[in-house]
């Protein structure tokens, strides 16, 4: 029997935007990827086929554009097999109860996200204090109270598999939160990364404007344990990703991604640690 599915009490639209906004981009025959004012969704499957899988869903208020975007790739009532989230955060969650609603499909997340997706735990609130730019101090105005999804929402199974998606398996990278989960397929080493590390600067309003594109570590006004985010980045960096899709700013592929990613870890502290912030 369904449950009753409710958004954190402080969810809302926010006026935050990007010139990639309402686009979306094929990155490989089976890869697309669409921005949703800031963030990322991305869909797993063949155009035109009925076979697909989402990431992610968006901000708040965006689950018509999620729908609209999907018919368009899928075809008219196309519905994904599942969505997969990578962890939580309002800006990943933002349309998941009407998508629920209106597709009827299992949603699964890690284990140790349970709890911020079912109303028992909120995020530590955002550090507007880490430097790094504007959006970081509109930060404070970010949600963190839990989305609480009843029992529409899954465990992963432990032995990393994706029950809707064979190939792919999932990586437990935490330090952004607790639970935080990035895919990865074998066969030609696409990572869908979300956000253990980002392509843009997501501290910056003008960088995230314009999108430009910068490796960078996790958006820093939400991460809380910097240790686990470095060494879950030394271990995407040791998959070897031929291309990731990040779960903000463009993607990266081939050496750029191979040169950025090695950067990232040899210089994490100063790239993606705030010099600054309560989390230090
Ligand atoms: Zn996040
Ligand atoms: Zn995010």
């Amino acid at each position: 029997m369904e449950t009753e599915m409710n958004y954190g009490e402080d969810y809302a639209f926010l006026p935050v935007t990007s010139l990639q906004s309402r686009k979306g981009h094929e990155v490989l025959s089976d890869i697309y990827y669409h921005t949703i004012q800031i963030v990322n969704i991305c869909m797993i499957g063949k155009k035109d086929d009925n076979n697909w899988v989402l990431v992610d869903a968006g901000m708040p208020s965006s689950a018509d554009e999620i729908i609209i975007a999907a018919e368009k790739r899928f075809g008219p009532n196309s519905r994904p097999n599942g969505i997969i989230l990578t962890h939580g955060h309002f800006d990943h969650v933002g349309a998941i109860i009407e998508l629920i609603n209106f597709w009827k499909v299992p949603v699964y997340a890690h284990e140790l996200e349970m709890p911020y997706l079912t109303g028992k735990q909120s995020y530590s609130p955002p550090d507007p204090s880490v430097n790094g730019g504007l959006l970081a101090k509109l930060s404070m105005f970010y949600p963190n109270s839990p989305i609480d999804l009843g029992n529409n929402i899954e465990q992963l199974p432990s032995n990393g598999a994706i029950p809707i998606l064979p190939g792919w398996r999932w990586i437990h990278t935490p330090g952004h939160t607790a639970g935080h989960i990035s895919l990865f397929r074998d066969s030609d080493r696409v990572l869908i990364a979300g956000d253990a590390f980002v392509t843009v600067k997501q501290e910056s309003i003008y960088k995230v404007f314009v999108q430009e594109k910068e490796i960078s570590g996790p958006p820093r006004y939400f991460t809380t344990d910097w240790d686990s985010a470095k060494q879950s980045v030394i271990n995407l960096h040791g998959l070897h990703p031929t291309i990731a899709v990040t779960g903000h700013g463009v993607p990266m592929e081939g050496n750029e991604l191979t040169d950025s990613l090695e950067k990232l870890v040899e210089q994490f502290d100063q790239i993606a640690m705030p010099s600054s912030g309560k989390y230090d």
